[in-house]
């Protein structure tokens, strides 16, 4: 039997795991965390309701925490298998995952030294130990070379934009001789992006599965140059400072790009960026190394005139000079990370910049439900941080143009060359609302049989 079970990015964005199996191979297709309020995230901590020694493989699309995040955590379970990803993302997932492992080992550290634990002692997911035997086991892929993985499955990676080694990846599995072709999204990125390319469209498949982040919703047609060339030309005016929580892999680097291509353009004046996170600045050296996977030329990522570590771009890898930056004034940038304000150094920042009337506080992409990151997004005038009451008194703004992901038109779009349908499409990688108005897309203009799978549901394919 050919089945596929659905073990994240259910009715949710985060914690994508698809189990595809066959009569004699199984292979995990992602294998994130899941983020955001409580109720999801102990949901990373529950007994695993699959055999992790079962599985053979596990193939990544792309090196976002929620797609990579869990691995450390699956050969805890006993998963012994190899991880496959393309070379940019074996990069990219090195960091994210040491990362992780340090953050969830200095939260456990804080819980217990603040005594906020509801357990005799907080312990993290995984250790950096933990992470480091997974590094090892990951095996690059090229894009576009079919890669037999068992008698039964075989898969293939194509771009699928969105960040820096990002893939789609098409299974062709064989069972009892029968054969099928399923084909996963990953995460869809966007057309004409600043940064990376654009996605390359799905061909003909049995089933889809599909994300649906902004299933119903279109992205607003905002430029964010021109939003950039307001808001820093405010802060020089008034020397104020723009805090900016970003993801420290593809955001922080897109928006240095945009600010760095403004100062060139003399739209502003060169105002110093401090990028205040370790994780940020080696994902810097990635891009520039990797930047035929992007729309940056050679030309713009080296020397003194790189749009990415250019002259005014200043990076702060220890803690000291991250708490040094509290007492600095403006006019000036505080890029720093986590993006969704989870965790990391972003939160000093926080507690010492929101109560600041003339700081400016940037929405620079997706905010998970229950993050501080959606309270602020918003309008909350308090936010809890570290259970303390912070208020809320810098200007909060959202430059929405900086979405990774493809909006409903754009996820239509990419699906546009899709012909014939497939026998069934599955609906992931959303918020319920945003998954039902997806498949509600797909229903009407291209009339396609659409399913949205609840978590932890198996499926048997024909
Ligand atoms: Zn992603």
């Amino acid at each position: 039997l050919l089945s596929i079970t659905f073990f994240g990015a259910a009715g949710t964005v985060t914690g994508s795991k698809y189990l595809v199996e066959t009569d004699n191979s199984a292979v995990l297709v992602d294998c994130g965390i899941f983020q955001g309020p409580r109720e999801l995230r102990i949901l990373n901590w529950d007994r695993p309701v699959y055999k992790a020694s079962k599985i053979d493989a596990v193939i990544i699309t792309h090196a976002h925490i929620d797609h990579v995040g869990f691995l450390p955590r699956l050969f805890r379970q006993g998963f012994d298998g190899r991880i496959y990803a393309t070379p940019a993302t074996i990069e990219l997932a090195a960091i994210s995952l040491l990362d992780t492992a340090h953050l969830q080992a200095e939260d456990a550290s804080y819980r217990n030294r603040k005594k906020l634990t509801r357990h005799k002692e907080a312990e993290p997911l995984y250790t950096v130990h933990d992470a480091e035997t997974v590094i090892k086991r990951m095996f690059p892929i090229p894009f576009d070379k079919r890669f037999e993985l068992t008698d039964e499955i075989a898969f293939r990676y194509q771009p699928a934009g969105h960040i820096l080694g990002a893939a789609s990846v098409k299974i062709e599995t064989v069972n009892a001789g029968k054969e099928n072709t399923i084909f996963f999204s990953g995460d869809v990125g966007r057309y004409g992006s600043s940064l990376v390319k654009d996605p390359v469209s799905p061909e003909s498949c049995d089933y889809l599965v599909c994300e649906s982040t902004y299933g119903g919703r279109l992205h607003e047609v905002e430029n964010p140059y021109s939003v950039f060339e307001d808001l820093v030309n405010t802060a020089v005016e008034e020397k104020s400072v723009i805090l900016i929580p970003a993801f420290a892999v593809s955001r922080t680097q897109q928006i240095t790009y945009i600010i760095n291509s403004l100062v060139r353009q003399k739209r502003i004046p060169p105002i110093p960026i401090h990028i205040d996170s370790p994780m940020a600045i080696s994902v810097t050296d990635i891009y520039c190394k990797y930047h035929d996977l992007h729309k940056i030329g050679l030309e713009d990522l080296t020397g003194e005139t790189c749009l990415l570590e250019g002259r005014n771009v200043f990076m702060h890898k220890d803690r000291n000079s991250s708490k040094a930056l509290n007492k600095l004034k403006g006019p000036a940038i505080i890029m720093s990370a986590s993006g969704m304000m989870t965790g990391g150094r972003i939160m000093h920042h926080l507690i010492n910049r929101l109560p600041d009337p003339s700081c400016t506080l940037i929405i620079s992409g997706f905010m998970a439900q229950g993050t501080i990151g959606r309270k602020l997004a918003d309008g909350e005038k308090e936010v809890f941080i570290h259970k303390q009451p912070v208020s809320v008194k810098a200007k909060v703004k959202s430059v929405l143009g900086l979405s990774a992901h493809g909006d409903f038109q754009e996820l239509l779009h990419w699906l546009e060359p899709l012909n014939p349908a497939p026998k069934r499409v599955f609906v992931t990688h959303g918020e319920l609302s945003q998954s039902e108005a997806m498949a509600g897309h797909l229903k009407n203009e291209r009339n396609w049989d659409c399913y949205i799978p609840k978590l932890n549901e198996k499926i048997e394919l024909e």
